[in-house]
């Protein structure tokens, strides 16, 4: 297939890369100057759109989208399809569906989970909202980037699975924090805490497969200082775009209204900024009640 792949960045250029390797004729666009292995680099996002049987996009936010969006639909084929894996919001991810289709276009978000090595390893798994034709056609590209690919839905079903899915990632991590810093408190060790939660019913893959605590359960970002992994700002990202699509829904939020709030205060006032998502751990063990 002929792909044009706009936005280069740690997720986009592996991506596109991996596109290339299986063979696809891939040409990229990114404002920064990079350069991707196997893909010829086009001087505009429309000159990179132009003729392709399907492009990617892989961008920061939806202002972002929408004007990229604005820039390539015009000049993008008939029935080629617009697929966006940025992480945006929801009536970002609606209103370039809306505007492809008006065009003749076929369209599908698809935001990703699985973060910079899965990128790089083909190993992303996709959450897709568009049409069963748009789906279809980009299901191919999705099986040489990733490992699965779930279609959630109509327009708009990806980014709403993506920001329930870490909606729960960022309380349960935040859960996950408290209690290990309470059982600190409290005299327990953290190895038993492990042992005993990670076979109860507190349970949870923040736990069992991403635990917090440095030297308790599987290899983490934990135990490499916190280095990330998925960083706190992202998670901070994400957890917004989860309050702004409640407040477009007029969903009852309040324990994500927290972990946005709490996760807003440990990127911009605790020093989480650059670290792990669960160095929140950190901010716990420092505090008491007050
Ligand atoms: P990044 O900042 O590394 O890459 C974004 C790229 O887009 C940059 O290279 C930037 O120059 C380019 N860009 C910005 N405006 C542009 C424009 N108008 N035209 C062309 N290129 C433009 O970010 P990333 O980590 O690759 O993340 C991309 C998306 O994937 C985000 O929406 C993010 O939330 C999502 N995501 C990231 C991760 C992760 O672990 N990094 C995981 C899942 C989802």
């Amino acid at each position: 297939m002929k792909i044009g792949f706009i936005g280069l960045g740690n997720m986009g250029g592996p991506m596109a890369a991996n596109l290339a390797k299986a063979g696809h004729d891939v040409t990229g666009f990114d404002m920064a100057d990079v350069s991707i292995e196997g893909v010829t680099m086009a001087d505009t996002g429309a000159e990179a759109a132009a003729g392709a049987d399907v492009v990617i996009t892989m961008l920061p936010n939806g202002k972002i989208l929408r004007s990229v969006a604005n820039e390539i639909i015009p000049v993008m084929s008939k029935d080629a399809a617009l697929v966006d894996c940025s992480t945006v919001d929801v009536d970002s991810a609606k209103a370039v569906a809306q505007q492809a289709e008006a065009a003749g276009l076929l369209s599908v978000d698809a935001p990703v989970s699985g973060g910079v090595g899965g990128a790089a390893g083909g190993t992303l798994t996709f959450m897709a909202g568009g049409s069963s034709a748009a789906f279809a056609k980009a299901e191919p590209l999705f099986d040489i980037m990733g490992q699965k690919a779930v279609h959630c839905g109509e327009a708009g079903a990806g980014q709403s699975a993506k920001i329930c899915n870490n909606m729960i990632l960022g309380v349960t991590m935040i859960a996950t924090c408290e209690a290990f810093a309470l059982a600190d408190k409290l005299g327990l060790d953290r190895q038993k805490m492990f042992d005993v939660v990670s076979t109860s019913s507190g349970y949870s893959w923040t736990m069992n497969a991403y635990c917090p605590a440095p030297g308790v359960g599987p290899q983490s970002p934990s135990d490499n200082g916190y280095q990330p992994g998925f960083a706190a700002e992202l998670m901070l990202k994400d957890l917004r775009l989860s309050q702004q699509a409640a407040e477009s829904a007029d969903a009852d939020t309040p324990m994500g209204e927290m972990a946005s709030k709490l996760y807003e205060q440990f990127v911009e006032n605790e020093d989480g900024l650059g670290m792990d998502f669960s160095a929140m751990l950190l901010r716990f063990e420092k505090r008491g009640r007050g």
